[in-house]
């Protein structure tokens, strides 16, 4: 494990690896508690879990630590490493420092009982019943960004939580300049022959068994490099990934018998996340450089994995042959450019966790929109359907028949997640621009029309992974490409990728 020279240093990582060893406390808790534990158990296990999660809390606001952290270190006097430690301590205290704790309190209470009327809401399709603590939610965060530092627009604070440095205006200059040109896009794909001639109808009413399909998650692993000696792939609801401790990291997938591509795209999704945590410097195990360094980058891996490769039609044509050998019977007839369709296929879908590369950045600059309106007072809590409705309707061209279908379908607001969302939008533009990179210092077609990703992985885990979070993410960035963020390469990517396989 990395020790400094400097002693506060040093003493303030002795105090954060216990705080990171109760984080994979916390992470065995979260990981069984999704995939192992029986209904009735779980009460018991909240109680378990709050407990962990307040010595964490605790171990934040431990005076001494708080103090040593606050002091002022010459930071002339220190390395790079110790520098970066300094900075990601700092940007993990400041929620606990800065925000009082009763206000954390009152937000974690309101949080527990949002998600329960939040999903009865979204069942009963009622938004009114949501309402009011959608209303006291936003309050409250409207709060925590009082508390918490910005420069301009108080939803930078809240950004700021999810992706260190994110603002409101930077975000929004890169939106504007993305949506209209993916409009455009989609329904320029929308409109064409070749779209409108393709269908997935001869996948319909198939069955793959799920024996079957785990055993092509364990195929598609297996190339990935992401072994079981140091993971597990086990099934939840919702398909995520989790770091239990150093060599320790896992992923879970949820099977659809009837549509392979939900598994599919989950396990090599997940995966992406796994080896980035798995490719960290090992010396960094349980100090401020543990991780991945922030939900953009974090998901830039998943993307890169999930959609670079696994949705490349040169790694869809490798698959085939796997695929029928697996399934025959319900692949019979499929070629190369039906599998590539129908794992790519585009359409003006209403539910972001479904949507397609093209539009998924919509679904996004939408969320974004409406949060920073809300936050800043712009709009009211009670318009949200028919705001949401007519946002569709200008960037999607669709509009949700229920808000169940609409501004009910996701689960981050009543976790109190405001803020979150544009990180995956960032995690694909990030990807693109990653790709375009490697382009240039390895054979990435030819490698991966055979099937060969350990260059590919070699090239993340030197550039990326290996770093874990010793650079911010804009500075990971220039370091990796020589610019800073620039949707330029998602676009081409988009353009060239959908109009070969849809338009012309
Ligand atoms: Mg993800």
């Amino acid at each position: 494990m990395y020790k400094s020279k400097n002693s506060k240093v040093q003493k303030l990582l002795e105090h954060y690896r216990e705080m990171s060893l109760l984080g994979n406390i916390l992470a065995i808790l979260g990981w069984d508690l999704n995939v192992n534990l029986p209904p009735k158990g779980s009460e018991a296990r909240a109680h378990q879990i709050s407990l962990i999660e307040s010595l964490l809390v605790d171990k934040w606001l431990d005076p001494e630590f708080k103090f040593l952290l606050e002091e002022d270190i010459d930071e002339k006097t220190l390395n790079e490493t110790d520098r970066a430690i300094l900075r990601n301590l700092k940007i993990g205290g400041k929620y606990y420092f800065k925000v009082p704790k009763k206000l954390i309190l009152e937000k974690s209470e309101l949080t527990s009982k949002a998600y329960v009327i939040w999903s009865e809401a979204k069942k009963n399709n009622r938004f009114k019943d949501f309402q009011p603590l959608l209303q006291k939610l936003i309050e409250t965060e409207r709060l925590i960004a009082g508390h918490l530092e910005y420069k301009k627009n108080s939803y930078d604070a809240l950004l700021d939580l999810y992706e260190p440095g994110l603002t409101y205006e930077f975000t929004d200059e890169l939106f504007r300049s993305l949506q209209p040109t993916l409009t455009k896009l989609l329904n320029r794909i929308t409109n064409s022959s070749v779209y409108k001639m393709s269908g997935n109808s001869m996948f319909e009413g198939k069955t793959y068994p799920i024996e079957l399909q785990r055993k092509l998650a364990d195929f598609v692993l297996n190339k990935m490099s992401y072994h079981f000696d140091e993971g597990r792939l086990d099934i939840s609801s919702h398909p995520f990934t989790t770091e239990l401790g150093r060599h320790d990291v896992r992923i879970t997938t949820r099977y659809d018998l009837h549509d392979f591509r939900e598994s599919l795209y989950s396990v090599v999704h997940e995966a992406g996340h796994g080896l980035y945590e798995l490719g960290v410097d090992s010396n960094y195990a349980n100090t401020p450089l543990a991780g991945g360094v922030s939900l953009g980058i974090h998901e830039s891996q998943s993307r890169f994995w999930e959609n670079q490769i696994g949705r490349n039609p040169l790694f869809v044509a490798y698959l085939q042959p796997v695929l029928h050998a697996m399934f025959p019977h319900e692949m019979e007839g499929v070629d190369i450019n039906e599998l590539s369709k129908y794992v790519n296929y585009v359409s003006k879908s209403l539910i972001r966790t479904k949507a397609d590369e093209v539009t998924y950045t919509l679904h996004i600059i939408l969320r974004f929109e409406i949060e920073n309106d809300l936050i800043n007072k712009k709009i009211d809590v009670k318009d949200l359907p028919d705001i949401w409705r007519s946002k569709m309707k200008s960037y999607l061209g669709v509009v949700p028949p229920t808000d169940r279908e609409g501004v009910l379908q996701d689960v981050h607001w009543a976790h109190g997640s405001i803020g979150y969302f544009p990180t995956y939008a960032l995690g694909n533009i990030y990807a693109a621009q990653f790709t375009n990179r490697m382009k240039k210092d390895i054979s990435f077609d030819e490698d991966v029309r055979h099937g060969k990703l350990t260059k590919i992985l070699q090239w993340l885990r030197k550039n990326v992974h290996i770093h874990g979070s010793l650079y911010m993410p804009n500075e990971l960035v220039m370091r990796v490409t020589g610019e800073k963020l620039n949707p330029k390469y998602f676009i081409d990517y988009l353009e060239k990728k959908y109009s070969k396989l849809f338009i012309s």
